[in-house]
This record gives C-alpha cells, structure tokens and sequence, in this order.
C-alpha cells in the first residue's frame, strides 16, 4: 500500500468517513473506496439508514455527491474535486424544463439522475439506466417528458411504444465519441466477444451490442454470461472493475476517446486533501432539496 493510501485508510477510521466511488472513475479511486456502484447503487448505499459512518467522501461528478447530499440530510457529503461537473447535466435547467411542462400539460417529468438538484425539484420522479424502462412502464400518465439524456430516453420510447416520450436533447460526451466505425473494427479484431452497450450510446451502437444495460447491469450480465470476451461500449474505467472482477475473462475498450474527464478529476491526493481538512462540502438549497428528494425517492420506491 502506498502511503497516501494508508493515510487515507487511517483517517477514512478516524472520522468516520464511508469512501464511494463511481464505476468510471481511475482505479486507484476505485482502490480506496468502501463500495464502488453506479448511479443506483450508490443512491441505495448513500440512502441506507444502516451505514454507520456520519460522513461520505464521494469520488465522482457533482450530482451524485449532489444526490448523495439530497437522500442523507443527516450526513455531512464531501467531493475531493466540487469542479468534476458533468456536461449532460448541465445540458438541462430547471426554468426550460418547467417551460416544457407548461406546453405539455399531464405529461410527466422524468428526470435521469444525472441532473441537477433544480431540475429534479421541477420533475415528477427521477430514474437511472438501470430502471428508466421499468419506471417509465408503470407510470400512469401515457405523455413523458424525458430529460435530459436523449439517448436514455430514445431507447426507453424504444422499449414503450404506447408512450410518447418528448426528449431533451441532453447527451453524454463521452457516450457519444464511441463510433460505430470505432466499434466495427474492434469487432472485427475480436470476432467471438460480446458487445456491452449503455443507453446513453448512440442508437448505431446501440443496435450492434448483445446486451444493453446500466453499468452495473453489464457487469452482472459478464460475471454470468458463459462468454469469455466482452467489447465494452462504455466509459473505459469500467474495464478496471470488469476486469478485476472476472480475472478470466478478457475485456476490450472500443476507443480510448470513451474517457470522461470529469471522472479524471478524481485523485488520492484530492481524497486526502478532504478527508484532512473536510473542504468541499456539498449542500443543496433547503427548498429545492426537499422536492428534488421527493422525486428521487419516488424512484427508489418505485424500482
Ligand atoms: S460519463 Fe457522461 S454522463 Fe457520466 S459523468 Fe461523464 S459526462 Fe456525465
């Protein structure tokens, strides 16, 4: 162990500090976490009554720290870099989406977790990848507003085609620089493997991949899958925990453009800066925390 990760361990004790961290980001992040998941998972982790610690250091982009903020009000959230934005998020905001609504009276708002806190205030309920399609099922109204991903909310009017999902046109950066001429060529150098698509991939890539899931999804899909060698169509940090955790299995990226750099920002060092000097503290305005809660909450139960 190096000794910034020691450090790191001895005073995560000290304060009593739960360490998560997204599946995208580097993997000496993933190293030093408690419990690494995606959205929905660390939503869970970070609403989990249970949990002992009174303080999370959150490695990943501003809403999750953000959402993590939202659904523990009693705990103190910290964020080792509060500048790791993320450009879909701040593809939508909350005056534009109320705008939508307004024009498209009984639609519901749903809102993909990676959003701000105001937008979620102005939604109806919230979802991740992992539970847009069934979420979206079991609502009653049959006009969706669906913000902000675009990608995410095409493949879910995809799956519903008894609903009328009006998109946002959000988009991921890093989802999007995953071409399917990128794809055609790793396909080709690895015949045999399976391709693992996100939602938030284009629909080119999406109708080339043999599953299509959240990332936590994929990697339950690989652990069981009889397959030996997947093509990941995905952010490529995911490889690391992929890889970590089917030793036997080979893992290939389709480009190394598929990098977000927000994710990056996250380092040892930064996590060591927070844990020592408790900088960095999330908060979230009193009033747009509580309905922003509502609709994430809405989500948690209904999945
Ligand atoms: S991978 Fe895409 S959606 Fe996820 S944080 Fe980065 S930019 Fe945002």
């Amino acid at each position: 162990m190096t000794e910034i990760a020691a450090r790191i361990q001895q005073l995560k004790r000290e304060k009593n500090a739960l360490i998560l961290a997204h599946v995208y980001t580097p993997p000496e992040i993933q190293d030093l976490a408690d419990f690494v998941g995606d959205s929905l998972g660390l939503s869970r982790k970070s609403a989990d009554a249970s949990v002992p610690q009174d303080k999370i250091i959150f490695c990943g982009v501003y809403f999750m720290a953000e959402t993590a903020a939202l659904l523990s009000p009693q705990k103190k959230v910290f964020i080792p870099e509060p500048n790791a934005g993320c450009p879909m998020a701040d593809m939508a905001d909350a005056d534009g989406v109320v705008k939508l609504k307004n024009m498209h009276p009984g639609a519901a708002v749903v809102t993909y977790v990676n959003s701000t806190a105001a937008v979620k205030a102005v939604s109806d309920i919230c979802v991740t990848s992992a539970n847009a399609v069934d979420i979206v099922r079991k609502l009653p109204q049959k006009k969706i507003i669906f913000v902000p991903d675009r990608s995410l909310g095409a493949y879910v009017a995809a799956q519903i085609p008894d609903k009328e999902i009006i998109l946002w046109p959000g988009f991921c950066p890093t989802h999007h620089r995953i071409l399917a001429e990128f794809l055609a060529r790793v396909k080709a150098e690895h015949p045999q493997a399976l391709v693992l698509a996100h939602p938030e991939n284009n629909k080119n890539i999406l109708d080339q991949a043999d599953f299509i899931g959240s990332t936590g999804q994929m990697q339950k899909y690989a652990a069981a899958s009889a397959a030996e060698e997947f093509i990941v169509a995905s952010e490529n940090n995911l490889l690391y925990r992929l890889r970590t955790d089917n030793p036997a299995k080979k893992f290939y990226p389709v480009t190394p453009l598929a990098v977000c750099p927000n994710m990056k920002k996250n380092t040892p060092e930064k996590l060591l800066n927070v844990l020592e000097n408790e900088t960095n503290l999330v908060s979230v305005d009193t009033a747009v925390a509580d309905k922003a809660r509502q609709a994430i909450q809405k989500m948690l139960e209904l999945t």
